[in-house]
């Protein structure tokens, strides 16, 4: 495989890894204030960053590229109320799709055809996280303010559960 296009998908996997990381801190925050149907939406959140990670770890692994492992970073986000780590889920998700593309234009300038293939499920799935992310802040704009709308919205969130991905390797 191209050195450049390895490398960055072994950076991807630590951003995933990351993404996890950031998610369960917010999970976390939730569960701290009882918004118990937060705290699932964002652990189940969490599983599905690893999951990413581990789809890269795996197609690295595959194609015989050696893994370097690196340190996750501590989640970076001041979490101020409870709009405030939907705002920081949605910045995050949009950076990620930044990463996403960036591999894809390594990838298309040499002509990785497997390797594009492979991130077209990527794009796809992060228009989706894009997508989950601002409709949660258009809810809690909406319902979020008066204690019955916070508490219906937190019973949604709740009944969240983890599907693995769709993309098998
Ligand atoms: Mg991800």
């Amino acid at each position: 495989m191209n050195e450049k296009v390895a490398k960055l998908i072994n950076q991807q996997i630590n951003k995933e890894f990351y993404s996890a990381y950031l998610y369960l801190e917010f999970s976390n925050y939730y569960g701290a204030v009882g918004l118990d149907g937060f705290e699932n939406w964002y652990k189940i959140q969490a599983q599905e960053e690893r999951d990413h990670a581990m789809l890269f770890y795996q197609y690295l692994q595959n194609n015989e590229v050696k893994i370097t492992l690196e340190a996750i970073d501590k989640p970076d986000c001041s979490l101020t109320d409870n709009m405030a780590p939907l705002k920081a889920g949605l910045k995050h998700e949009k950076y990620v799709t930044e990463l996403i593309n960036n591999i894809y234009a390594a990838a298309y300038e040499i002509h990785d055809f497997r390797t594009m293939q492979l991130l077209d499920w990527f794009v796809k799935e992060q228009g989706e996280e894009e997508k989950n992310a601002s409709d949660l802040i258009t809810k809690m704009e909406l319902f979020g303010t008066d204690a019955k709308g916070l508490y219906m919205l937190n019973s949604e969130l709740k009944a969240r559960v983890y599907t693995a991905p769709s993309l098998v390797l």
